[in-house]
């Protein structure tokens, strides 16, 4: 098993939010948003999960990802690739679910868009990656397109 799908399996045995935590612990380590981990940054934040990688897993990880052949992951890349692979009819819901939260149409959601108001000075609350984060996680436990569907569909009035 590749060490990536490892990983993954750890995360969705901690139940539909497995992703989005790990993904969530990435992005806070990436402090200089870089877009970026190193090796280091890496085995603090799967520590930090409670998530044991052996040492030379890191470094295929490392270097499976590593777009500018410095030894560092790029971040967004290898958390798509963190996620369950899903259909193209569960990504497409997903979006639509964003796309109604998101009313300002600037690809996060903030309390002004929740509010129905849009302001300069809100703070990001849920990006569309997050959101797709945490939707792939529930997807894992959710055997059909259709279920799925249904469920979005539901839960989100779309
Ligand atoms: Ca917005």
């Amino acid at each position: 098993m590749e060490a990536i799908e490892k990983l993954r399996a750890k995360c969705l045995e901690r139940g539909a939010s497995g992703i989005r935590g790990l993904a969530r612990v990435f992005r806070r380590l990436d402090a200089n948003r870089s877009g970026t981990l190193d090796a280091d940054e890496l085995h603090r934040g799967l520590e930090e999960m409670g998530l044991a990688l052996e040492p030379q897993e890191i470094e295929q990880i490392c270097q499976r990802w590593d777009r500018h052949g410095d030894g560092t992951l790029d971040l967004e890349e290898f958390l798509r690739a963190l996620r369950p692979p899903m259909s193209q009819a569960r990504k497409d819901i997903i979006a639509a679910a964003f796309a109604k939260l998101d009313r300002s149409g600037d690809g996060v959601v903030t309390v002004g868009d929740l509010r129905g108001i849009y302001s300069g000075r809100d703070h990001p609350k849920v990006t569309a990656a997050e959101f797709l984060d945490y939707y792939s996680g529930v997807s894992a436990s959710v055997d059909t397109d259709e279920e799925f569907v249904a469920m979005m569909t539901s839960a989100w009035q779309l």
